[in-house]
């Protein structure tokens, strides 16, 4: 039996997510399906309100709904060490897993000759100038174990070096000197 067509056209949607198979897609809509009208509109206007209200942070490039994140703002975090990190998720992975109490900075991909990303590409430049304000004892690169994380941060390693700062590459044998948490 086919589905009606608002139905068959939200499934469609959902299915277009990450990670949502067809399986999933029909579960959800059918749960939707069962909730109310006032449920699926704040479900709408949580997700029309989305692109509208985040932005990118002035300091870390992390999602915010304000100019500079919590991150970047909370006095309990140290300005000391800066762990470099692909995309924005990764900061929840991190935030997840780890005793990191330093700051961010978000590169917004990784270093990739094949699908044309350069440095240009990346937001390195933000990081320079942290460094280069001088509060930055060390950068703890965590960039991804891929070809393209590993490139990243070999590169990233070699334009720091001039600026005096430690770099350590994160989940490395020796791993960070200091997780940024005050003593
Ligand atoms: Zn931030």
């Amino acid at each position: 039996m086919e589905h009606p067509a608002p139905l068959a056209r939200l499934i469609d949607e959902l299915q277009r997510l990450p990670g949502v198979g067809p399986k999933s897609a029909q579960r959800i809509a059918f749960h939707l399906l069962k909730g109310t009208q006032a449920e699926a509109e704040r479900l709408s206007q949580a997700v029309a309100e989305l692109l509208g209200s985040i932005q990118i942070c002035a300091r870390c490039n992390a999602f915010t709904d304000r100019e500079v994140c919590a991150t970047c703002t909370d006095p309990a975090r140290s300005d000391r060490v800066v762990c470099v990190v692909e995309e924005p998720y990764n900061l929840q992975t991190i935030e997840r897993t780890r005793d990191f109490r330093g700051r961010y900075h978000v590169l917004h991909g990784a270093l990739s000759p094949l699908a044309g990303v350069g440095p240009d590409e990346l937001r390195v430049r933000g990081l320079l100038d942290r460094v280069r304000a001088g509060e930055v004892e060390e950068v703890i690169l965590a960039t991804s174990p891929t070809v393209e994380g590993e490139a990243t941060a070999v590169y990233l390693a070699r334009i720091l070096k001039p600026l005096a700062v430690r770099v350590t590459r994160w989940g490395s044998r020796s791993g960070p000197t200091s997780t940024g948490r005050t003593r």
